[in-house]
């Protein structure tokens, strides 16, 4: 059985980690769990320029309480007419205090009136053992956003995220059936199966 810690204050991040992990067939027997003590270690600034520097920095920042397995993840957005923004700062596109909401507003404005819609989520999974780096893997989903909200699932830029494929935005998907396409659940595919080398 591998022991695998997870660094990430969304304790929902956890339990979809954990879902997807049970729907990959070939994964080696695994146990994610939040890195014990985690809610007391001062988090760390995430100042790189791509998603997989910025999974890096929280892995090694974490992986140093540790000298398991850990891994931390950093995902986003990017809008092809925006020039790949929100990028890195998904999470605090509208500023100070940005919520789901404020972000969602500030997306749909900034494409008003703009045709090319197309978008895609990229998630990177850093992967460290004793605080070492052990492997960074990405996971990628194309779509395109819509001009207003659609379903009430899922999180963050979900409801404006159409899938073209299941006919339907991210927001009106499942959980599972989510993660079946996302770019979290690519991403933590690839780092289940270079984790069956370990097994
Ligand atoms: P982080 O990886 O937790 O830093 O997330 C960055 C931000 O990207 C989130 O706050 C969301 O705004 C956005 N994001 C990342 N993944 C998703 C997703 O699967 N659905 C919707 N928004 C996402």
């Amino acid at each position: 059985m591998i022991r695998l810690y997870c660094a990430s204050s969304n304790p929902g991040k956890l339990a979809e980690f954990r879902l997807a992990a049970e729907q990959i067939a070939d994964a080696p027997p695994l146990a994610i769990e939040l890195l014990p003590g985690f809610a007391a270690i001062p988090a760390c600034v995430e100042d790189g320029s791509t998603f997989e520097e910025n999974a890096l920095i929280k892995a090694r920042h974490y992986g140093r309480h540790t000298d398991g397995l850990l891994f931390a993840d950093d995902s986003g957005l990017l809008v092809d007419a925006l020039d790949g923004a929100p990028g890195v700062r998904s999470a605090r596109y509208s500023g100070l205090g940005a919520t789901n909401e404020s972000n969602n507003r500030l997306l749909l404005e900034r494409l008003r009136g703009v045709k090319d819609r197309k978008a895609a989520f990229v998630c990177a999974i850093a992967l460290v053992k004793g605080g070492q780096p052990a492997g960074v893997f990405t996971g990628r989903v194309e779509g395109v956003i819509l001009d207003e909200p659609r379903g009430t699932g899922g999180f963050g830029y979900d409801p404006l995220f159409f899938y073209p494929p299941f006919g339907c935005t991210f927001g009106e998907a499942s959980e599972t059936v989510k993660f079946a396409v996302s770019h979290r659940g690519h991403a933590l595919r690839e780092m289940l199966r270079h984790l069956a080398s370990f097994a």
